[in-house]
């Protein structure tokens, strides 16, 4: 019965927030039988101890999903960790840059700004590439990274702006890169990344679990004292049972592993992220009411971001997607404008749906545009 009425309820809605956001049904239906009664076992998932062979089994098997679909060698180590990737901003400096080094950052948007801030506290930051100068609507990509620079960082999708890397910077240094937005969305070389980091909730999940993926020769340079908790190596030793992991959290990221597997992979999502991007960015790029500042090869596959020009039919715009049954296409706080988050599991017909709403809202408001700027 419960599990009925949140099918009909989802069915018309049309998902569209920036995280948490949309999961896939079935992983929504199996992550509830398991609260109920976790694979037969007559207690719930969140009555067991996580050291018990079943929940072994569960951080097993997610682990073995991710080096599987990312391709990944056992130079690698898989963790599932705390505090979302808001944490990795102080974990990553704190366990790789010692004080007096220098570390390299691209600043390409709100997150990227906040992993430099926290970064600061730990070593120097050199920003070597911003797009600051132009609303972070674009990616510097002629930039150079000196050779004794720790690591680059940068975020591979950066969510509230909405551009994305669709080829990485060429260099020797460990390259660390925040993929919370675009995590397995698509097919690309995970072994140019020294370590990546996804919170959960946007395409892998439910919050409270973030995904850290990291080559094992990078740990153990820096000199400062680590608390135990913050160490990577200690997790690595405990494979991610260091303390009680979120058990809820994993899990539902090995359901949604399993889906992505199940789908056809890396390559399925990014066919599909393709011809969701393609249909969203032509309409809008097509409605003269709309108009996406975001240079054409920096776009993002994933969240994308425009703008009504005149407030007031923007607005009204916005009131008309939520009488359609679209959720979260408000754009972020500090941008406005409108925000269309696409991630693995929103389906075409959703795109579809906006992008009718869209043009027939353009149809019947461009006279007013044409009135204004006579
Ligand atoms: C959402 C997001 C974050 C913050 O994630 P939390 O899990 O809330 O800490 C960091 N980076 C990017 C790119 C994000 O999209």
């Amino acid at each position: 019965m419960f599990i009925l009425r949140l099918q009909t309820n989802k069915m018309k809605k049309h998902n569209f927030n920036s995280g948490p956001s949309i999961l896939p049904q079935e992983v929504l239906e199996q992550a509830a039988k398991a609260v109920l009664d976790f694979n037969g076992t007559g207690l719930s998932l969140l009555e067991i101890g996580h050291r018990t062979p079943w929940f072994v089994d569960v951080l097993e098997e997610a682990k073995s999903l991710v080096k599987e679909l990312m391709q990944l060698d056992d130079n690698y180590d898989v963790l599932f960790l705390h505090g979302g990737a808001t944490t990795q901003f102080m974990q990553v400096p704190m366990n790789l840059l010692d004080s007096g080094e220098t570390a390299a950052y691209c600043d390409n948007g709100v997150w990227g700004s906040k992993a430099i801030k926290e970064a600061s506290l730990f070593g120097n930051v050199n920003v070597v590439a911003s797009s600051k100068d132009k609303k972070y609507t674009y990616l510097e990509k002629d930039f150079i990274v000196p050779a004794d620079s720790k690591y680059l960082h940068l975020t591979s999708n950066n969510t509230v702006e909405g551009t994305q890397w669709h080829s990485f910077p060429r260099t020797n240094v460990p390259i660390v890169a925040d993929m919370s937005s675009d995590i397995f969305s698509r097919e690309m070389d995970f072994k140019e990344f020294a370590a990546i980091y996804a919170g959960a909730q946007k395409n892998m999940g439910a919050a409270g679990v973030n995904l850290l993926v990291i080559r094992k020769d990078i740990l153990g340079k820096v000199q400062r004292k680590l608390p135990a908790i913050m160490d990577y190596r200690n997790h690595i030793e405990a494979g991610s049972l260091l303390n009680t992991p979120p058990v809820f959290a994993i899990y539902v990221a090995l359901l949604t592993l399993r889906w992505i597997k199940k789908e056809g992979g890396l390559k399925e999502m990014e066919r599909r992220a393709n011809e969701k991007s393609s249909l969203l960015y032509s309409t809008i790029d097509s409605l003269l009411l709309f108009n996406c500042p975001i240079v054409k090869e920096d776009r993002s596959k994933m969240n994308a971001v425009f703008f009504i020009e005149d407030e007031a039919l923007q607005n009204k715009f916005l009131d008309e997607c939520k009488a359609h049954g679209m959720i979260g296409v408000k754009g972020y706080r500090t941008v406005g404008g409108i925000r269309v988050s696409m991630y693995n599991a929103l389906p075409l017909e959703s795109v579809q749906a906006f992008c009718d709403l869209a043009t027939s809202f353009n149809n019947a408001h461009i006279h007013q545009l044409e009135q204004m700027s006579a």
